[in-house]
């Protein structure tokens, strides 16, 4: 099975032949920032199974937890495609939105509930957690 996705202006495509890991919405800071002020949709991929086509821009910023995330995103269209920790290059981020089919997973967790706005919608039936969440992989 190939999940294959894309920016919004198609300069950017990727290609990833491995089973999610984990599927989350993230509702921290940044991530409002990122994800036009909701939580941002994250399915964690093995990074060795994704292929890559296209230039992205990378934003490197130093997260809460100490680590050094590089978030990269299409420089024409400004969509968000990923985001990766340095400590742990193993793992990437896929943003759901540039999955070609946004329905093919649903989330299992929602995090950094705690810098959520009041009110944000948070699904009850999902484990939530108030920050960083133990890693998945
Ligand atoms: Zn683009
Ligand atoms: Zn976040």
């Amino acid at each position: 099975m190939a999940i294959t996705g894309g920016c919004l202006c198609g300069k950017v495509r990727f290609r990833v032949t491995a089973e999610p890991i984990a599927m989350r919405l993230c509702w921290c800071r940044l991530c409002q920032y990122l994800a036009a002020g909701n939580a941002t949709v994250n399915v964690v991929f093995p990074s060795d199974a994704i292929t890559i086509e296209g230039e992205l821009t990378d934003y490197r910023s130093i997260a809460d937890s100490g680590r050094v995330m590089h978030r990269r995103f299409c420089p024409a269209c400004g969509t968000q495609l990923f985001s990766a920790a340095e400590e742990r290059p193993h793992l990437i981020i896929v943003r759901n939105g540039a999955l070609d089919d946004t329905a093919l997973l649903k989330p299992g967790a929602t995090i950094w509930t705690a810098q959520a706005p009041e009110w944000a919608w948070i699904d009850d039936s999902l484990p939530q957690h108030a920050g960083q969440p133990p890693p998945v992989a």
